[in-house]
């Protein structure tokens, strides 16, 4: 069964915090390379996205700040009619984790009745959101973690590859 209701997943998220480290740790160590790891969570990510409906959901647009690249900044104040300056003392902020911006505000201040408002120049961060498809899984399974209790696709992911790596919490 997929989980969709994102209360549910948030509760879910606080009862398997322990476990989803652990996991974290078992992966590290368990007998498959990176690729065969990527393969399968690609084969599952895959066939829960179809299963689910972002623009009902919209969930990473309320609870995630992207990232906006340079040449993003540009698209995005032309078409808001404003200069990049303006743009970025408006609507963006420093990240903590790099030199790169990102978005200042909760929810996303672009998303309007759950429709991006610029979806056709949106940023890549949110156009690749929730990331699974990338290489190196393995490597970047804080940002796995950190997204469980707001994105359903990687809610589910993560619990059906604990099940597909037999995982005994
Ligand atoms: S990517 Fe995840 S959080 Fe974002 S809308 Fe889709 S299911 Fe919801």
């Amino acid at each position: 069964m997929i989980q969709t209701d994102l209360s549910k997943i948030k509760d879910y998220a606080r009862k398997n915090e322990k476990q989803n480290w652990k996991f974290r740790s078992y992966l590290k160590f368990i007998d498959q390379t990176d690729a065969e790891i990527d393969s399968l969570v690609v084969e599952i990510s895959s066939a829960i996205t179809g299963r689910i409906n972002c623009k009902t959901c919209a969930n990473c647009c309320k609870e995630k700040s992207p990232i906006v690249l340079k040449k993003e900044m540009l698209l995005i104040s032309s078409r808001l009619e404003i200069s990049k300056e303006e743009f970025i003392n408006k609507y963006l902020e420093n990240s903590e984790e790099s030199d790169e911006l990102r978005i200042s505000k909760r929810p996303c201040p672009f998303l309007k009745n759950n429709e991006c408002e610029i979806y056709d120049i949106r940023p890549e961060d949110c156009r690749s959101y929730p990331h699974l498809h990338k290489k190196g899984f393995r490597t970047r399974l804080i940002g796995v973690i950190e997204n469980y209790p707001v994105c359903p696709i990687v809610f589910n992911t993560y619990n059906q590859l604990k099940e597909k790596c037999n995982f005994l919490a």
